[in-house]
């Protein structure tokens, strides 16, 4: 049996956990619209190879005196020699305007919806702790393609407020220490073995959603494994002080 009683914090992923979204079939439509709207400033192949390694470069840092934002700008604008000044507002309008339409495909998943609702309903704390490498803008609109908007989260990882990425262990570290929780007090939920069950190294009990399950080099074992179409039930079975464990309804 797992002890579920001091059970305070829900951790879940976004991308294949909570909505419908195959990364590796969204990633390559997302980089080509952003290659268009920028391509007055730099070739497009140009970019995505800039925004790759900017974006390796924001995973691999430790230091805590940096945002994951401030690593990303200080390594693109060296590495591209475009100006802020000028690139800025490109971003900017490009998460506002062309990153909305995106969504492609019915990526909601009922079941995950109806999770999110239980874990409010009875109180737990919920953090979307999608791998913080993207704008704030383009996780609040991920989110609302999933019907999660205006949810009321704890928190949710963006590359504005985290200074770490998965799968390091120190993005997990820093979750906790936001919420002032100890690992026994929560589960991470999610589709990816290497970035999301790596949290089980802090002792964070993890579920391992298998819809869109992206598969580790290391071997790594869930504390509970399942689909988005059990989360409602999984949420049902965290037991929580003065709550009965059949849940709320
Ligand atoms: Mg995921």
């Amino acid at each position: 049996m797992i002890d579920n009683s001091k059970m305070k914090s829900l951790l879940f992923d976004l991308d294949g956990t909570l909505i419908e979204l195959d990364m590796s079939v969204f990633l390559p439509r997302y980089f080509k619209a952003l290659g268009e709207h920028l391509a007055d400033l730099m070739k497009p192949e140009a970019l995505i190879t800039a925004i790759l390694n900017s974006t390796e470069a924001m995973i691999n840092n430790l230091d805590p005196k940096m945002s994951n934002k401030d690593v990303f700008e200080q390594d693109f604008f060296k590495r591209t020699g475009l100006s802020p000044q000028i690139a800025f507002p490109l971003f900017d309008s490009f998460y506002e305007q062309v990153f909305p339409q995106l969504a492609g495909t019915e990526v909601r998943n009922l079941a995950a919806q109806r999770a999110i609702e239980l874990a409010l309903a009875r109180g737990f704390e919920v953090v979307i702790a999608t791998n913080p490498v993207f704008p704030q803008k383009a996780i609040f609109e991920r989110l609302r393609w999933g019907g999660f908007a205006n949810k009321k989260f704890n928190l949710i990882t963006s590359y504005e407020n985290m200074h770490f990425c998965k799968p390091k262990p120190q993005y997990y570290a820093e979750i906790l220490s936001k919420l002032g929780r100890t690992p026994a007090e929560c589960w991470m939920i999610g589709n990816d073995v290497e970035e999301d069950l790596v949290a089980a190294q802090l002792g964070i009990k993890t579920f391992l959603v298998q819809d869109y399950l992206i598969p580790g080099s290391k071997k790594i074992t869930p504390t509970k494994k399942g689909y988005m179409a059990d989360l409602p039930d999984f949420v049902n079975s965290l037991n929580r002080e003065g709550i009965p464990s059949g849940g709320v309804e």
